[in-house]
């Protein structure tokens, strides 16, 4: 028997979703953003999830055009060890994150060992944590796919950043559309969570990012993310202006209203602390990049803005969302919601 846990998303057309994203009617999108609420509403209540930062290597073989993290950009970057990597992941739970996103660079030396270390910092966080995890390694071979899907770490974040063939070329340089797709989807195979992702303002076309939002749904991504292109210093694209917000804020309204079970991410690495509103009013459901200050540790898009403030910390958050009404969900709560995307993942 089907049950039907989450609601069933609105079936626009690529039409339709042109249609809002170029719809210049402040007032009409001003509905839209309140409809994406009160779908959020009645699959999450009043409960928002959150997700500890963990970028613990700024190394990249990569040249990702839009990326400050880009191989070729000449910038001092940190490679942390283990013990570092499990004391922030143990300082983040305790201030109450939902899971650990783990990230880092397309970095050579982990691959050199199969991710050896990677995997041990996750058996730690899962087993005696009891958290769950997300690892956003990039591109990385089958059988390593494998050994996390066989420790169960639950999520494998990967951002094609376009679904647009000639405009993912031109931005994420030398690297093959298909081998990130395949490796997302192997992983969803092995029963992980994936995450697929999209930037706003690189060139892509209205049409685009409604080809993206299809895509999305087709690939059962369980979580969706959009972030508005940042220009980042010593990058071929520092000169490139960021988009005003309206576009990121329409794709997560047109997300939720399409996909009311997935998790989006109103992200504090693409206007810090203060973005964090907006993007809840337009029915993000995560708040994402929550880094602890002093750390030593960066963000992506804006790799330092409000760290050391302490503008990314759960206090900040927790401060801004009870003010809306809102309150940070529980690990239990989360973990509850997870096993639903889960199930939703396999059909049931
Ligand atoms: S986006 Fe990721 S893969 Fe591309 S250069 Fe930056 S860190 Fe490397």
């Amino acid at each position: 028997m089907k049950i039907n846990i989450f609601p069933s998303g609105e079936k626009l057309s690529k039409e339709q979703i042109v249609q809002y994203l170029t719809c210049d009617d402040d007032k009409e999108i001003a509905k839209l953003f309140e409809h994406a609420k009160n779908v959020r509403n009645s699959v999450c209540g009043n409960k928002i999830y959150s997700y500890g930062f963990v970028y613990f290597t700024t190394y990249c073989r990569n040249n990702c055009n839009f990326c400050y993290f880009r191989a070729s950009n000449k910038i001092e970057r940190y490679r942390k060890s283990k013990e570092e990597v499990l004391e922030i992941s143990k300082a983040l739970i305790n201030d109450g994150v939902n899971l650990i996103d783990l990230t880092m660079g397309e970095d050579p030396e982990y691959h050199k060992e199969k991710f050896q270390s990677v995997l041990e910092i996750i058996d730690v966080i899962k087993g005696e944590y009891d958290t769950p995890v997300m690892i956003s390694p990039g591109v990385i071979p089958n059988d390593i796919i494998d050994d996390f899907a066989a420790i169960k770490t639950d999520w494998y974040a990967l951002y094609q950043e376009t679904h647009n063939r000639e405009l993912f070329s031109n931005m994420r340089i030398g690297q093959e559309y298909d081998e990130r797709m395949d490796a997302k989807l192997y992983a969803r195979d092995k029963g992980m969570l994936i995450e697929e992702g999209l930037l706003a303002g690189i060139g892509e076309s209205p049409e685009d990012i409604a080809d993206s939002l299809l895509v999305m749904g087709d690939i059962k991504a369980s979580q969706m993310r959009v972030m508005s292109f940042i220009p980042q210093e010593g990058s071929p694209m520092e000169n490139v202006k960021t988009p005003t917000r309206r576009e990121e804020l329409t794709i997560i309204a047109l997300m939720r209203i399409m996909y009311p079970h997935v998790l989006i991410p109103a992200s504090l690495d693409v206007d810090g602390i203060s973005g964090l509103k907006d993007r809840i009013n337009a029915g993000a459901n995560l708040v994402t990049s929550i880094i602890p200050p002093k750390s030593g540790f960066m963000g992506v898009a804006h790799s330092t803005m409000d760290v050391d403030e302490g503008g990314r910390t759960i206090v900040e958050v927790k401060a801004i969302l009870n003010d809306m009404g809102l309150e940070l969900a529980t690990k239990d709560e989360y973990k509850e919601y997870e096993k639903k995307l889960k199930e939703h993942q396999r059909g049931i």
